[in-house]
């Protein structure tokens, strides 16, 4: 059920960025709504191949020797830990060179498969280009074009066809057994996410589900609150910890995504009375980018004063305005306060997200919304929007047939995402809408 993670490594100005881009575009629609989140991709999501995948830019690997050793670089390490397998991009213009094959030496200690791509090969001859890496004794290298997308589908095919086959592992905790709503808590370290877990689970005995395999998956608590069953998502490992007492739980964005991704409901906890750090705005970037319903617990509130009360939720409104579809709870998990009101946002979340939409609902409120604004001329000609249709839910996803569509201003898209969700009360959810050209 976990998808496989793929690290990108190799020498600044190789190509990994560009082709993480690549890999991930097929997200890009969701996230570019929000610029401010998207400056630093380091993680994402997608699929080019015939499998998801999850893709992780490991950035700065110099391959330089002098100084302290740059390669043990930490951040490198753990997402080199992380990862199922490796593509290790080179510069195929440049040819290799001796960065290369530090980070080649670096990069076997993993013990990991690792695919080899000779980038920037378009309109170069594939085995002329890869010839002199063979050196890197890495097997056989695959020349890509990262920016023009040659073989990039077939360099992931690949990749995962090195990896271990996990099918044989018995997985003991199939989510599709228990229903109800599934709600992962994701936020960075001591934030309180084992503390508002072990309040939202309460007294309750429960069973948690270790899922086998490696550390980095979290924890499946089903449980039920008022007669209602609910699965939780524990990334914090709380009810590990119980069980074996020493271990501590690593901080994992891997882990995150892997969370929100089996949830419907993602709760993300932010500490209060620290206010938002990047590692929050990560998490949130990639909250949204999942599409889950999203509900923002901002905890420790008993810790503030009335002053920094004020302050935070201003900074909060302003810097968060982008996630506004975000209800944002203030709460005490210590204390408790707040938690009830959380479980009723999670409970409307879940059924806003999954609600359907008749099609003739749909199109009675485009057409009005048509009437109220209509959208632009281009080029002379007025931009016609025919009819609608659902294309899906968790999140809702409106098909708009109609013709130029594709010049349509981003900010008459969001004008009709913002009358579809007060439309169909889509709260807490995102809300895409795709176009289709029909003259
Ligand atoms: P990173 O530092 O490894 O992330 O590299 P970038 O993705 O930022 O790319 C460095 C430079 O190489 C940029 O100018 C890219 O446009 C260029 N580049 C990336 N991939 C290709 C490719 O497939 N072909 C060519 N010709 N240039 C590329
Ligand atoms: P996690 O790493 O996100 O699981 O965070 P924990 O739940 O372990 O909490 C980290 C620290 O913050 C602990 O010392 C908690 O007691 C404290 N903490 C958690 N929630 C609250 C809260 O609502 N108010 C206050 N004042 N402290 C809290």
């Amino acid at each position: 059920m976990s998808k496989p993670v793929i690290a990108l490594v190799g020498r600044p100005n190789v190509g990994k960025s560009t082709l993480f881009n690549r890999l991930t575009r097929t997200r890009d629609a969701i996230v570019a709504d929000y610029p401010g989140l998207t400056r630093d991709r380091q993680y994402g999501t997608g699929r080019v191949g015939k499998e998801p995948y999850i893709v992780v830019d490991t950035g700065g690997l110099s391959g330089e020797t002098d100084g302290v050793d740059p390669l043990m670089a930490g951040q490198v390490r753990a997402a080199l830990d992380e990862a199922d397998a490796v593509l290790f991009l080179v510069d195929g213009r440049q040819g290799l060179i001796p960065g290369d094959e530090v980070i080649a030496n670096y990069v076997r200690q993993f013990d990991k498969p690792v695919q080899l791509l000779v980038n920037k090969a378009e309109g170069y001859d594939h085995d002329i280009a890869n010839s002199e890496f063979f050196r890197l004794g890495l097997g056989e290298p695959m020349a890509i074009s990262s920016a023009h997308g040659d073989n990039v589908a077939a360099a992931i095919d690949k990749v995962l066809e090195l990896m271990p086959d996990k099918s044989h592992i018995e997985e003991d905790f199939d989510l599709d057994d228990h229903p109800g709503v599934r709600v992962a808590v994701i936020g960075r370290p001591n934030v309180g996410k084992s503390t508002l877990i072990n309040r939202m689970i309460g007294e309750e005995r429960v069973v948690a589900f270790d899922m086998p395999g490696t550390t980095r998956d979290s924890i499946f608590v089903p449980f039920e609150r008022n007669g209602k069953p609910y699965t939780l998502i524990d990334t914090a490992g709380v009810r590990r910890r119980k069980n074996i007492k020493e271990k501590v739980e690593k901080f994992s964005i891997v882990k995150a995504i892997e969370a929100m991704d089996d949830s419907h409901v993602v709760i993300l906890v932010i500490d209060g009375s620290e206010g938002l750090t990047d590692q929050d705005l990560t998490l949130l970037g990639l909250a949204i980018e999942s599409g889950r319903g999203l509900v923002l617990a901002v905890n420790k509130w008993d810790n503030l004063s009335t002053d920094q009360r004020e302050w935070v939720k201003n900074e909060l409104s302003f810097r968060l305005r982008f996630a506004d579809y975000a209800k944002q709870h203030l709460i005490s998990a210590l204390h408790g306060t707040g938690v009830g009101d959380l479980f009723k946002t999670v409970d409307a979340v879940h059924q806003a997200a999954f609600k359907r939409v008749s099609t003739s609902d749909l199109n009675r409120v485009l057409e009005q919304a048509v009437l109220d604004h209509q959208p632009p001329l281009i080029a002379g000609r007025r931009v016609k929007l025919r009819y609608a249709h659902l294309g899906g839910l968790n999140p809702p996803r409106v098909i708009v047939h109609g013709n130029q569509v594709d010049k349509l201003p981003d900010a008459y898209t969001k004008y009709l995402v913002n009358v579809f969700r007060k439309a169909f009360k889509w709260v807490g959810t995102p809300v895409t809408i795709e176009y289709k050209a029909s003259e």
